[in-house]
């Protein structure tokens, strides 16, 4: 099968979260299926170009729509470890990619409706086909409308895109309605709908995990699947991850893999002015939204404190209304042998963490599927986490649970991190054997994609039952061009 997806983010060379990783782990799997797979991002002025060879422009004069002219784009294309990556630059007079940052502008809207518009025209003027058009979260989420065969993965309904039609009619897409919700578009439009755990899948068809969504997704049902996400087995992998003192894996001896954990860690302290210590180390590595709870995080580290352990935390995007707690945690670090907080998205770093660390908290409000308690596994490094979506899926309680590999809780507030956080200290400081096991069944768990693409693959089998039929229905195309023009 050929497969394009059409994304705003692909690890490494442009992350702000998980859909990064999953659009390149994904990817990747599915080449090693045998499929076809290409990626189309914007060429975003803070790219990371390490990683891609043979960048080239592939296409000139790719044109777009805008009002009663035309705006003028450039497709370079390049190849990420064997991955076909095609990245659109544009003339667009408000720059729509080059902000130095992915998201977080106030006409986001209107950026990645842009891109959604040129990168369908991409398709079309390029006589490109495929059998499979996929498509991630809202800012792509207009795809659909647009095109056949697609596929709408839901990273987080959270964010839904809200605009107006006005926006999107000088883009020559028409829309009913007065307010445009770019995600329940998608969800109406695509052909198949793909959250990213089964527990997600079933919190978004309720009230409260439905954020608003939950009548359209469960009148979308018949076309709802929940397939976790894996994590790509090359770039998490400590035997090779080049960003670790110590290389390590699951099939070393036991006493290896610690010493190996030890050496990451005192290279990490040294990095980090921290004091070299035996005590546990729990760590958080996430974007500070309200999703992921900061309040809770906050508490977790001085909560660790106070029982005797370190703790650094790696925030990256902080919610303004955390400033002032946030802030106030900063101060409370500097200086602090046993605390750092790290504002930023620092990629070396987080690699470093996940092998020095002991534990890793997670005590998100909702969390879709969630990466880093899987990466922390692979690399021995014990989740605590609140029972929420994709972390129900992952994390099994090591006091409930027969297969266990974290310490869980359910109620996200003070009292549900203690009773979580207490017990994974305790093991660590003091239970070898448990910890043992724990770390290991963590380890040892396949966490790739090797399981999860072909699951993929089965959705996609089901709206592209001929191998040869193209995903670039120019019918459903001019159709909506018509309608627009039509109505001048
Ligand atoms: P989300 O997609 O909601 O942000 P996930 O757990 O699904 O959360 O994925 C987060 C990904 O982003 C992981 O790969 C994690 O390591 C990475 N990440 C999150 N915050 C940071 C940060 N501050 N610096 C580096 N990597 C980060």
């Amino acid at each position: 099968m050929h497969i394009i997806h059409i994304a705003t983010e692909c690890s490494p060379i442009a992350k702000a979260g998980g859909l990064g990783d999953v659009v390149y782990g994904l990817s990747k799997a599915l080449v090693k299926l045998g499929h076809t797979v290409e990626i189309i991002l914007p060429k975003y002025n803070h790219l990371t170009h390490a990683g891609l060879k043979n960048l080239h422009i592939s296409h000139r004069n790719l044109t777009c729509p805008y009002g009663s002219s035309t705006i003028q784009n450039t497709v370079w294309s390049a190849e990420m470890h064997q991955l076909p990556i095609h990245l659109i630059e544009s003339e667009h007079p408000d720059a729509p990619f080059s902000r130095g940052t992915i998201y977080g502008c106030v006409d986001d809207t209107a950026r990645f409706a842009y891109f959604s518009k040129v990168a369908v025209e991409y398709l079309i003027q390029s006589n490109k086909t495929a059998n499979i058009i996929h498509v991630h979260d809202w800012p792509t989420a207009l795809v659909p409308l647009l095109l056949k065969q697609t596929v709408l993965n839901i990273h987080n309904l959270e964010h839904q895109g809200l605009s107006s039609p006005t926006e999107l009619s000088r883009l020559h897409i028409a829309t009913p309605g007065s307010e445009v919700n770019f995600l329940k578009m998608g969800i109406e439009h695509a052909d198949q709908v793909v959250t990213v755990s089964p527990q997600y899948k079933e919190e978004i068809l309720t009230p409260l995990g439905g954020c608003s969504l939950h009548t359209t997704l469960l009148q979308n049902q018949h076309k709802l699947h929940g397939i976790l996400n894996g994590i790509d087995e090359d770039y998490w992998n400590p035997q090779t991850d080049p960003y670790l003192l110590s290389n390590y894996s699951a099939s070393d001896p036991l006493p290896s893999i610690l010493l190996a954990k030890k050496d990451n860690r005192r290279h990490l302290c040294r990095y980090l002015n921290l004091q070299e210590t035996g005590a546990p180390l729990v760590i958080a590595i996430t974007r500070l939204a309200s999703q992921k709870s900061p309040p809770l995080i906050i508490h977790a580290l001085k909560r660790t404190l106070e029982l005797g352990g370190q703790f650094i935390l790696l925030g990256s995007h902080p919610d303004p209304a955390y400033a002032q707690l946030l802030q106030d945690t900063q101060k409370a670090c500097h200086n602090n042998l046993n605390a750092a907080f790290l504002l930023g998205h620092d990629e070396a770093l987080a690699h470093l963490l996940f092998a020095a660390a002991d534990a890793i908290i997670i005590p998100s409000l909702f969390e879709p599927c969630g990466l880093t308690q899987m990466i922390g596994m692979r690399y021995g490094t014990i989740p605590i986490a609140r029972l929420t979506g994709g972390l129900t899926n992952t994390v099994f309680d090591a006091d409930t649970s027969k297969k266990p590999n974290g310490f869980t809780f359910e109620y996200p507030d003070e009292a549900g991190v203690n009773w979580a956080l207490d017990r994974a200290l305790q093991c660590i400081g003091s239970n070898a054997t448990q910890r043992q096991k724990l770390l290991l069944n963590g380890m040892k768990h396949d966490w790739s994609w090797k399981e999860r693409a072909p699951q993929y693959v089965q959705v996609y089998q089901t709206i592209a039952q001929t191998p040869c039929e193209d995903a670039l229905d120019s019918h459903r195309y001019t159709q909506i061009l018509n309608t627009e023009y039509r109505s001048h």
